[in-house]
């Protein structure tokens, strides 16, 4: 049964990370918007993945005011990267200096539902099925789905799609307008979280077995990441021999099993949709592009797309002024291809000088050298920090 269509300003489809926090911007603007998610609030609240939000996104919370209400937990300031066991403490900052925070994105998508739902009132309908977008010149867009009540359409001026890479708003846009960009790795990473948190410091770390990093997940947790092939999958990975190829990799045999709660094999890959808007259609985060998670860019590169998504909606929905709308995706690819190429060289980097089985004895030694100039030469290290600065 078809009812009336209800109306508001922006359809955001996806409660992630950049569907919530574009809803938090925009409400706290006076901008209304309503986020329709296919999953349930417990999934979405129990999804683990990034966890550390960098100083620019630290920022740009504390400009809209809810840098306290959002973000959790201590500064994140230093990576312990070991080459075969020798450790090295790195600092990692923000442009200007600052440090980020160690903010699971479980913690975020948490903090920003309460804040959007329960403190702003804000719409936000789980378990949505059959969504479709109607997106044509000179009318206003229409978003339709069905929930548990029955078929819905919704009238709007803008439709943000931040439904990450698997979602229906990329895949409205029609054929031959958006271009693909992609590079693989050819590897994989097995990704799985641990009952034992990080001890010291955040580790990657560089063996001649390949690339294994422990990140913090919360108190009592951390999140382990190991090289592995593409072909693998989770059932290849025991609990016993998870556990031996960390001691080996880390070149530490007093490291204990612990409770191994999930496995899952990530490939490595990047991908850019160009251009990230079609009409009144605008994509944001994972929906527009991909990166590897090594250089723990994915959610910070979704934070920079929806602040940006958000002044530019408030001026023109608020202001009349739809020139930034407009430059939207222009404003933001280059930003994006910066990260691309961070987390490429990063990505390489770490994996060249890994196990010489991935790319030879000459690249493992090269990239070995790479990382002794990043440690010890003081102008390789402005040059690094600038890399990053470049980014920002
Ligand atoms: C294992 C792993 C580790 C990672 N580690 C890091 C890290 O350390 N640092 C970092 O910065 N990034 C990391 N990332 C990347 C980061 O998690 C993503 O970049 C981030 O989640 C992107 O947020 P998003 O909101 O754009 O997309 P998502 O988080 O994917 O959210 C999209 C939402 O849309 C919903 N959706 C999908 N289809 C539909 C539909 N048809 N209708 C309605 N809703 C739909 C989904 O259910 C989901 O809730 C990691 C990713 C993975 C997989």
């Amino acid at each position: 049964m078809k009812t009336d269509p209800k109306n508001t300003n922006v359809v955001i489809i996806g409660a992630g990370v950049s569907g919530l926090t574009l809803a938090a911007f925009l409400q706290k603007s006076g901008i209304s918007c309503m986020v329709l998610e296919r999953r349930d609030r417990a999934y979405i609240q129990t999804r683990q993945r990034a966890g550390v939000v960098e100083a620019r996104g630290v920022q740009m919370f504390e400009r809209w005011g809810l840098a306290d209400q959002l973000l959790g937990g201590p500064v994140a300031q230093t990576i312990d990267y070991r080459v075969n066991g020798a450790s090295r403490i790195f600092e990692v900052i923000g442009e200007d200096g600052s440090p980020g925070r160690f903010c699971t994105q479980q913690m975020l998508v948490n903090n920003l539902l309460r804040e959007v739902i329960d403190t702003m009132g804000g719409a936000v309908v789980f378990d949505v099925a059959d969504i479709s977008i109607s997106n044509e010149a000179n009318q206003h867009p229409r978003v339709n789905y069905t929930d548990a009540d029955g078929f819905h359409e919704i009238q709007c001026d803008y439709i943000a799609g931040c439904d990450g890479d698997h979602g229906v708003s990329r895949p409205s846009i029609p054929h031959g307008v958006l271009t693909k960009y992609s590079h693989e790795f050819g590897y994989a990473w097995l990704a799985a979280h641990v009952a034992a948190p990080v001890t010291g410091h955040p580790i990657m770390a560089i063996s001649d077995h390949g690339f294994v990093a422990q990140l913090p997940r919360g108190p009592q947790r951390s999140r382990y990441y190991l090289q592995c092939s593409l072909s693998d999958g989770p059932e290849d990975w025991t609990d016993a021999r998870f556990w031996d190829e960390i001691r080996l990799r880390l070149n530490d045999s007093r490291i204990e099993n612990t409770v191994v709660y999930d496995k899952l094999i990530v490939p490595l890959r990047c991908v850019v949709h160009s251009p990230m808007q079609y009409r009144n259609l605008f994509l944001a985060g994972d929906a527009a592009h991909l990166v590897p998670p090594t250089g723990a860019k994915g959610m910070n590169l979704a934070l920079y797309d929806v602040g940006m998504l958000a002044q530019a909606l408030v001026s023109a929905i608020r202001d009349q002024n739809a020139t930034a709308l407009e430059k939207y995706s222009d404003t933001c690819l280059p930003h994006i291809w910066n990260y691309q190429d961070f987390s490429v060289w990063m990505t390489d980097l770490m994996h060249d000088a890994g196990d010489a089985a991935q790319q030879g004895k000459f690249r493992q030694l090269i990239a070995r050298a790479r990382l002794d100039n990043l440690f010890n030469s003081p102008t390789a290290r402005r040059l690094h920090s600038e890399f990053q600065r470049g980014m920002v």
